[in-house]
């Protein structure tokens, strides 16, 4: 029997993770990736840290698959039919598959009128360019939404001595991680030249292009530039007419399988779907791409994956400081353990959550990641 060929659609982390992992089980039959940006693969994480800096990291964000004997397409796609198993992509070609894994991600989620100029998003490489080059000479900005991204842009333009402002309906970062840890991350944001802004409503932008919000009340912020951090949309409009996809992405289950034989999917594109162990659910980060471009790998292979379709590691830096996080989110109430000084900077703390799994928090203190993991399952962490 031939080996089959699998297409995956997206060129990213998700992405290049499953071919990767093709190869490492030892799948030798065809492998096409189609990635609709000429940057080919790159890492994400670092458009909203080191890349907003400078320049100098640029260079490091590629995530290549050479060597691998992969096929790259640099084009969208735009089409796909399920019964005759092709994609078509936008510049008129058609890739027939036996295997599909869809891994196109999210989008920014814009807030702009339809025809409104001027909004800036954070997504991808060319998006981190623009807004590096803004932050140059801009003397104030106005960040919407103050979730991970939103805390890490204001905190890039507070380190340049930009006054920046950030306008959310909670607090900053209180979604994920609760009210204890919001409180903290909030005052060490302030002290850092972050002015946060709670409202009662979403904020509509103003002006053509933009140039302000207006908060429900009637006030008024005006800035240089204005930033949206307000989530994120799934990949999907390709998908039209499949049934695949719904307002959440595309439903998987633990094996990144669709309702549909033979097609798969991974990374930010998808939701898990509801069962015994919770109701549907997205989680768009970086260590969940990589657990579900391996599980889907195997799973396009008939082989049991290694792992589950999730990871709980999470990281973020604001305000000077890294966070790391392994264990279930969202947080709610405070930690039931904290060790270090939260004031300096530099605390570990745990959360022990009623159905016995722990969640563990690096504040500003150095540790690895396997010694979190170590901690969360209830072990001794100090001498890792
Ligand atoms: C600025 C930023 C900072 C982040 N920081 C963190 C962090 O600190 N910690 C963390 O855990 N996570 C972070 N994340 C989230 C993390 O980067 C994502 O979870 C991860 O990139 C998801 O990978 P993915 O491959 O599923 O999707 P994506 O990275 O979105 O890649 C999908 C790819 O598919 C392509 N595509 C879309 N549509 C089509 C189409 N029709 N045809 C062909 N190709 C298509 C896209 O162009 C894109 O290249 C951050 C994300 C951003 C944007």
């Amino acid at each position: 029997m031939t080996a089959p060929s699998v297409l995956i659609v997206g060129e990213s982390l998700a992405g290049t993770t499953a071919a990767r992992e093709l190869r490492t089980l030892g799948h030798a039959g065809p492998v096409t990736v189609i990635g609709a940006e000429g940057h080919g693969a790159y890492s994400r994480p670092p458009l909203s840290k080191a890349v907003l800096r400078g320049p100098g990291a640029d260079d490091s964000l590629v995530q290549d698959i050479d060597g691998l004997e992969i096929g790259i397409v640099r084009s969208a796609a735009i089409a796909a039919d399920l019964s005759r198993r092709t994609v078509i992509t936008t510049d008129g070609r058609e890739f027939r598959y036996d295997a599909l894994i869809i891994a196109t991600g999210a989008e920014a989620r814009r807030l702009a009128e339809p025809g409104q100029r001027g909004e800036l998003v954070l997504r991808t490489l060319d998006d981190a360019r623009l807004l590096r080059s803004r932050l140059e000479a801009a003397a104030s900005a106005i960040v919407v939404g103050a979730g991970f991204l939103g805390m890490e842009v204001a905190s890039a333009c507070a380190a340049r001595g930009i006054p920046v402002c950030i306008v959310d309906i909670d607090r900053p970062l209180e979604r994920l991680l609760g009210g204890y840890l919001s409180a903290a991350i909030t005052a060490r944001a302030e002290a850092y030249g972050i002015q946060c802004v709670r409202t009662s409503g979403l904020a509509m932008l103003t002006g053509d292009p933009v140039h302000g919000v207006t908060l429900p009340g009637g006030t008024e912020l005006t800035a240089d530039l204005v930033v949206t951090c307000a989530g994120e949309t799934p990949c999907t409009g390709w998908l039209a007419g499949t049934g695949l996809a719904d307002e959440l992405g595309v439903g998987i289950d633990h094996t990144c399988a669709t309702l549909v034989p033979g097609v798969f999917a991974a990374g930010d594109v998808t939701y898990l779907r509801a069962d015994d162990s919770g109701p549907d659910r997205r989680a768009p980060f970086w260590s969940n791409a990589v657990a579900q471009g391996k599980v889907a790998a195997a799973s396009v292979l008939g082989l049991p994956p290694a792992g589950p379709p999730h990871d709980d590691y999470f990281w973020t830096e604001v305000a000077g400081l890294t966070l790391k996080v392994v264990g279930p989110l969202p947080l709610t109430a405070g930690p039931t353990a904290v060790e270090g000084r939260m004031g300096e900077g530099r605390a570990l703390l745990t959360w022990k959550h009623p159905d016995g799994r722990s969640t563990v928090v690096a504040y500003g203190m150095r540790k690895s990641v396997t010694a979190l993991r170590v901690r969360a399952l209830g072990q001794s962490v100090s001498t890792l």
